[in-house]
């Protein structure tokens, strides 16, 4: 199944949708999804043209697909099919077209409308939960259109409250949500009482939030405005009078792990039974089940495994070594006899859940009419169960304007639960940044700290955008994050990676000077942080010895000056002294500096950090300000070069 149709009636409109069907796969990832063979991944748009326009579909090379049908009767036979709709058509028309299939809006699809001068994509409607607004950002970064979302949440920069636990696998319970939603709307105090679950969220709310946090003492209330609205986020199951003056609803992150011990044979309908009684009697939401742990020796109990299919449980198993060295308050010597350990359902419990306290012990159900008996227990985990396939998308953003950033980079980010990266890489990707996204900038030299966290939150299920400059695969984290994953033995798939090129400082230097990289080329770093001092030294000899042209990656710091001097030395020996030298320094950010010089006379000119060298091969040239290296093209008769460019196809 395609997650989105992308659907058009005419020439123009196929010609604005165009790109977005071309750079999918990536260009619009699929929040969550588990995607392991993501390298082999289908297209995840799909291009819906009315018959007339197959022709023009064609031409463009695209791939597509042709309704046969009315749109309306197309739209109500795929309406449930798809994730989400992105219309070129008036909105007026998608407004009547969609109106009579509507139901609600924790069920409806996203729906997106682009005007045919791809000046805006509006999000129309399944804006938070049918993930509507942030499609609209994706397309309107494809389409370089004006993203237009209109839920209030989002002009306050808060996360939408009705999908705020979302990332964290949170399963919204009852309540009056649109009573909440309202408050929210109004900029009213919202009161945010958090039982479990993580508090990650929290930490990444703009100064200026409406939420007021826990319960204020008694002595402090007259300072708090009294809260609008209040938000539950806990495993305990609340009802909430439909009368009440202040509109509550409740989230529940999965921390609660149920053991489960059972006869041989016992029936599904029984362990749900149970399951649901357990909870019920201690007022514990069933939304916010984690999992089910068990003894090992339970592991193809037909009942139980039906269950766990039917309601999307894992299953834990341990063996009965590893449970009978659990503390629990109802060990039984009639278990110990029959599976070698005093308890199953409360150690279980317990063992899954990281807990030393049950929050529900030991009961026995049995039912007339139902086979065999079941024991159930419960513990609360601190972490909750995301439910998710973590993801870690390691993503290059180029050398420093949002322009040079690749679409397909642009849209993971802006799919991205959590942006992790070097501080000022943050900054200057800040506009593609949504409310709601857990972003941590670390300094400089945290890059360890980085990658470690990223692997973490992956790993409990996130989508992580790990983001470099340039491209993060040259001297940027894309490296280092695989090395990490590896010395964790990592399964290649789990959590899935995906790498997002960027346009490397090399190639923007180039793109600044003229085409001083036509021949062979090769990138050196004089950081000796990682690298030992004779290695590099090695290299740039090799390099320039062996006539290429190079490009000289970190060549100066406060306090590694010599490198460079060596460097230049180096060269001399092999090239003229007057081969010409590009200093490039903050490229495509806006103290940009571009220094056409030689070898000779380099030093003349300030050298630092953030500035990429790029010196000449024995036939680079400089021409008017432009640095050029030869290809050869203009050496060779015209006969050997019209025979050359057979040979090695341009
Ligand atoms: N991953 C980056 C390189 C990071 S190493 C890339 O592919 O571009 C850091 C070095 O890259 C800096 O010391 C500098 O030499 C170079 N660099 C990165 N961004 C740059 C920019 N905007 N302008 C000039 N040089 C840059």
């Amino acid at each position: 199944m395609s997650p989105i149709a992308a659907i058009t009636t005419t020439p123009l409109g196929l010609r604005c949708l165009a790109p977005l069907c071309e750079s999918s796969p990536e260009g619009l990832p699929r929040n969550g999804e588990r995607n392991v063979k993501h390298r082999k991944a289908a297209r995840t748009i799909q291009l819906w043209i009315s018959p007339g326009l197959q022709h023009e579909a064609a031409n463009l090379n695209l791939s597509y697909c042709v309704y046969d049908t009315s749109l309306s009767a197309f739209l109500q036979a795929h309406w449930r099919k798809y994730e989400g709709f992105v219309f070129c058509l008036a909105s007026g028309a998608v407004v009547r077209l969609i109106a009579p299939l509507l139901t609600d809006k924790t069920v409806d699809p996203a729906i997106v409308v682009v005007d045919q001068a791809r000046k805006v994509a509006i999000s129309l409607c399944g804006g938070h939960q049918g993930g509507g607004d942030r499609l609209t950002l994706q397309v309107g970064q494809l389409l370089e259109a004006q993203p237009i979302l209109t839920g209030a949440a989002n002009g306050l920069e808060l996360p939408a409250i009705d999908t705020l636990g979302k990332p964290f696998g949170w399963k919204q319970g009852t309540g009056d949500w649109l009573g909440v939603s309202s408050a929210v709307a109004k900029q009213a105090p919202i009161q945010i009482i958090q039982e479990a679950g993580t508090d990650l969220w929290q930490k990444h709310l703009p100064k200026s939030h409406i939420f007021q946090f826990g319960f204020p003492e008694f002595k402090d209330r007259n300072d708090f405005p009294s809260p609008q609205a209040r938000i539950w986020i806990s495993p305990i199951q609340r009802t909430f009078s439909p009368d009440a003056a202040l509109p509550k609803a409740q989230w529940h992150p999965r921390v609660l792990w149920l053991g489960i011990g059972c006869e041989r044979g016992t029936d599904k309908a029984l362990i749900a039974y149970a399951i649901e009684k357990a909870c019920v009697e201690n007022h514990l939401a069933m939304d916010a089940i984690a999992g089910v742990a068990t003894l090992s020796l339970k592991a193809d109990e037909v009942g139980l495994l039906e269950l766990l299919q039917e309601k999307n449980w894992p299953l834990k198993c341990f063996d009965a070594d590893s449970l009978k060295k659990i503390d629990v308050p109802n060990p039984s010597e009639i278990v110990e006899q029959a599976v070698q350990t005093p308890s199953v359902a409360e150690a279980a419990a317990l063992k899954a859940a990281g807990s030393s306290q049950l929050c529900v012990q030991k009961h026995i159900v049995k039912q007339p009419g139902l086979t065999g008996a079941v024991t159930v227990a419960i513990a609360q985990a601190q972490t909750e169960y995301t439910g998710r396939h973590g993801q870690l998308h390691l993503i290059g953003t180029g050398p420093g304007s949002l322009s040079q950033i690749t679409p397909a980079a642009k849209a993971a980010i802006i799919n991205a639960d959590v942006v992790i990266g070097y501080t000022l890489y943050i900054d200057l990707i800040r506009p593609l940044l949504r409310p709601g996204q857990i972003v941590e900038g670390l300094p400089i030299t945290q890059e360890r700290q980085r990658a470690e966290r990223a692997i973490d939150l992956a790993r409990w299920g996130l989508t992580v955008a790990v983001i470099s400059s340039g491209d993060c695969g040259i001297y940027g984290m894309a490296g280092l994050v695989f090395e990490q994953l590896r010395a964790t033995d990592w399964n290649g798939e789990v959590p899935a990676v995906q790498v997002f090129p960027g346009v490397s400082a090399l190639q923007s230097a180039a793109a600044k000077v003229g085409a001083p990289l036509m021949h062979d080329f090769c990138a050196i770093s004089l950081s000796d942080l990682l690298t030992p001092w004779p290695v590099i030294q090695n290299r740039l000899r090799a390099a320039a010895e062996a006539d290429f042209t190079v490009a000289l990656y970190n060549p100066k710091s406060k306090t590694r000056t010599q490198q460079i001097v060596f460097a230049r030395d180096c060269f001399l020996q092999h090239r003229d002294p007057k081969t010409p030298v590009a200093l490039a320094r903050s490229l495509y950010r806006p103290d940009e500096r571009i220094t056409l010089t030689t070898l000779q006379e380099m030093f003349t000119h300030p050298i630092d950090m953030l500035t990429t060298v790029i010196i000449g091969n024995r036939s680079s040239q400089s021409h008017k300000g432009w640095f050029i290296t030869p290809r050869g093209y203009l050496q060779d008769s015209v006969e050997a070069r019209s025979q050359k460019t057979n040979e090695e196809s341009l």
